[in-house]
């Protein structure tokens, strides 16, 4: 007679070995299926116009997320604005806010895959409390993204603290991701109203890098720090010495967005027009003293974004990849094939392990992957490599559209038709191409950052002015006036 009691306590072991070899075998791949699948999705997804070598979105990256209508006010006034006109008059209410953030992220998880770097961005983010802030962040990262909160900079230590440790002084998080906007077209800095000049603003520069530093040093939160300017025919000319001056302050990515008609009109002026990509990206190599080339990778549309990945070595930036080098174009697309949508900040002996296995599956990335390293051991120098700081750098470009040409285009892309006008299809060629994108759970719809602010964010504020009105100001009493 068969004994099922033995034959059973023989299998539960053995099953509990298969799942840990199982998990162990999905922990370590390259690229886990939830990932491969988004990214698969978004490569079919993507028009023909983008598909091409050095098109990252698909391959490595489902590219950046963003959150909206979450807290629109905001205290400064910047020329221009990309928020809505009517935003000021919205509540900020962190329960709205982390609600919010945590519908529209389930949603970004749900699309596009874990491990994705999302923006907690609206209007001011430092004016929801540093409680409520963390919240937000904390929904993000429950939904496996990767935050970074956007803000003007003009907060404390106090502020950054209380946001980064709980109340019994333990850090929060690991790690945060801060990008902060400086630059002249701002008005309403403390000790700083109305810059004249970009140098005027480095100190304010320096300051904001100083807290992360000092949160580092004193409870181990690490930190990147992104740089982002709005670039006008006023302030273009200025941008090699914004990153001469500044690149060694802490600054992890420079990030340049030329001005758009966008968001609300009584912030724009007449020069916005003045402006090229071209003309902005001479000035951003200019100030990295080097040929920036950024055809190497491509993220969308190139008409929207631009972007170089590279360190410097004491004054001297050394991009990643040469978009003139064959061998260097060979070792990228090895990398897509192989690691394109690893995780490169997962824990690094996992990392290590991923690219082994990665490596023994294509063997044939291994020679001109190695290639490519020894040609930028000899670029960087390696004596200045041993004897010099070496920090790593992005540059970064993205080029907003006219609200006028976005609402045009998008009506017709609803419609499933491509205009015959030049200028309106080139505007939906590059939003069928977007890398910066907006949830909407509700209509089940992702849709490209320049869409929100040109189109949805006025009917967005509309309902959220009645559902959060600011509160009405207390009027002063009698007795309030004897007491002055
Ligand atoms: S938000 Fe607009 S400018 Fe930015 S990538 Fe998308 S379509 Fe291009």
């Amino acid at each position: 007679m068969e004994r099922p009691v033995a034959s059973n306590t023989i299998d539960a072991p053995v099953g509990r070995i298969l799942d840990s070899l199982r998990g162990l075998e999905l922990a370590t791949r390259p690229v886990g299926p939830e990932v491969a699948a988004a990214l698969e999705r978004l490569w079919n997804e993507l028009p023909e116009h983008a598909r091409v070598p050095n098109q990252t979105m698909g391959r490595h990256t489902t590219a950046c997320e963003g959150t909206h209508g979450v807290f629109p006010k905001c205290d400064f006034g910047c020329t221009p604005c990309y928020h809505s006109k009517e935003a000021n008059l919205v509540r900020i209410d962190g329960d709205h806010t982390v609600g919010e953030v945590d519908r529209q992220m389930a949603y970004m998880r749900k699309r596009r895959g874990p491990g994705q770097y999302a923006q907690l961005i609206g209007g001011e983010v430092s004016l929801l409390t540093p409680s409520d802030h963390a919240r937000a962040l904390q929904a993000m990262v429950r939904h496996d993204r990767k935050p970074m909160s956007f803000t003007h900079g003009d907060f404390d230590y106090d502020y950054l603290r209380a946001l980064a440790v709980d109340e019994h002084d333990e850090p929060r998080f690991e790690h945060l991701s801060f990008a902060g906007h400086f630059d002249t077209t701002m008005v309403g800095r403390r000790g700083l109203k109305r810059p004249r000049s970009e140098r005027e603003l480095n100190p304010f520069r320096e300051r904001f890098c100083a807290m992360f530093e000092r949160l580092e040093r004193e409870y181990g939160i690490t930190h990147y720090l992104a740089h982002n300017m709005t670039v006008t025919a006023d302030n273009v000319e200025q941008i090699p010495d914004v990153i001469r001056d500044c690149h060694h302050m802490g600054w992890r990515l420079f990030s340049h967005q030329p001005a758009a008609f966008i968001g609300n009109p009584a912030r724009w002026q007449d020069d916005f027009r003045e402006l090229t990509n071209e003309r902005v990206w001479e000035q951003i190599e200019a100030g990295a003293g080097t040929r920036l080339p950024y055809k190497a990778i491509q993220v969308g549309d190139e008409r929207c974004n631009r972007g170089v990945w590279g360190f410097y070595v004491g004054e001297r930036y050394v991009p990643l990849l040469d978009d003139e080098h064959k061998g260097d174009m060979r070792a990228r697309d090895g990398f897509f094939k192989s690691v394109g949508g690893m995780d490169f900040y997962a824990a690094k002996r996992l990392v290590a392990t991923r690219i082994v296995r990665a490596a023994l599956r294509h063997p044939g990335v291994i020679p001109p992957t190695v290639g490519w390293a020894s040609r930028l051991l000899k670029r960087a120098g390696v004596r200045n490599l041993i004897r010099e700081p070496v920090h790593a750098i992005t540059f970064g470009l993205h080029a907003f559209m006219d609200a006028e040409d976005v609402k045009a285009a998008w009506e017709l892309l609803q419609q499933d038709v491509m205009s015959d006008d030049p200028r309106i299809r080139t505007t939906q060629e590059r939003l069928q191409a977007c890398a910066y994108a907006m949830a909407h759970p509700d209509s089940d719809l992702i849709v490209p950052a320049c869409v929100q602010h040109s189109v949805l964010d006025p009917l967005e504020v509309a309902t959220l002015r009645t559902e959060l009105p600011l509160e009405p100001r207390k009027p002063i009493r009698k007795l309030d006036l004897v007491s002055r």
